[in-house]
C-alpha cells in the first residue's frame, strides 16, 4: 500500500514534496508550505483534504495553477491531518501521482518515456513537433521546466530514447536533490514524460523558427 510506503519513508526521515513540508504532529499529521516552517499566528487552519485541493488549485494572486508542479503555491496556511491515509491524499491533491510514480520508478514498473517518442505521437496542430531539432528541444526543456520559476518535477526522460537527460543541470534529473534548492529530505516529484505544457511550448517554437 503506498500510505505504509510514505509512512516508512517519513520514518527515514523525509519531509517534504515540492513546496510542502510535512510532519507528525500530537493529532496526526502538518501540512504546510516550506517557508511556514514557523507558521505565524495569522496562517489559515484547515482540517479537511478537500481543503488541500482548494489551496493546490490557485496561486497567491487567485490564478489558475494548470501546472501541478510550478514553484508557485500559496503560502499562509496549515492542514491538521490525523491520518497517514489522510496525509497522502493531501499530498496526491498538490503533487498528484507523485509518490506513486516514484514508487513505481524505484520498482521498475514505471519507465521514464523519452521526449522524440511524446513527440511521435503528437497529431493534427502539434504533428509539427516533431521536427524540432536536439538543440531546440534541449533549449526549450531547460527554459520551460526550470525549477527555480517554471516546474519542480525532477526530469528522468531524456531528448532520444537510450540517452539520459544530460543536457540539464545535473540536479534537475536527480532524484535526490530538493528542487526547492532548500536541500530538504525530499521526496521526488519526477516527471517520466514530456507533459502538455512542454509540447505546445514546443508548437511555438516550431512555428517561429518557420515564419
Ligand atoms: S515536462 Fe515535466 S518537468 Fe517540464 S514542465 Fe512539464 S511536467 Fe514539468
Amino acid at each position: 500500500m503506498i500510505r505504509d510506503e510514505l509512512a516508512r519513508l517519513i520514518e527515514e526521515g523525509y519531509n517534504g514534496l515540492g513546496e510542502l513540508e510535512f510532519a507528525e504532529s500530537s493529532n496526526g499529521y502538518l501540512i504546510y508550505h516550506w517557508a511556514d516552517r514557523n507558521p505565524s499566528a495569522e496562517a489559515r487552519v484547515y482540517r479537511s483534504i478537500e481543503d488541500a485541493r482548494q489551496i493546490a488549485k490557485y496561486d497567491a494572486n487567485g490564478a489558475y495553477r494548470p501546472l501541478k508542479g510550478a514553484p508557485n503555491l500559496p503560502r499562509g496556511w496549515v492542514i491538521e491531518l490525523t491520518t497517514i491515509d489522510e496525509l497522502k491524499r493531501a499530498l496526491d491533491y498538490f503533487y498528484p501521482g507523485a509518490i506513486a510514480t516514484w514508487l513505481a520508478y524505484q520498482a521498475g514498473t514505471a519507465h521514464p518515456v523519452c521526449l522524440r517518442q511524446t513527440l511521435s505521437r503528437q497529431t493534427g496542430m502539434y504533428r509539427v513537433t516533431r521536427k524540432i531539432s536536439d538543440k531546440q528541444a534541449e533549449d526549450l526543456v531547460k527554459e520551460v521546466c526550470r525549477s527555480d520559476s517554471r516546474c519542480l518535477r525532477t526530469i528522468l526522460w531524456g531528448i532520444d530514447d537510450h540517452r539520459p537527460p544530460d543536457f540539464l543541470p545535473r540536479s534537475k534529473s536527480d532524484p535526490n536533490v530538493d528542487q526547492t534548492g532548500q536541500n530538504r529530505a525530499a521526496l521526488p516529484f519526477p516527471c517520466l514524460e514530456a507533459c502538455n505544457l512542454l509540447v505546445a511550448a514546443a508548437r511555438t517554437t516550431m512555428k517561429k523558427s518557420s515564419s
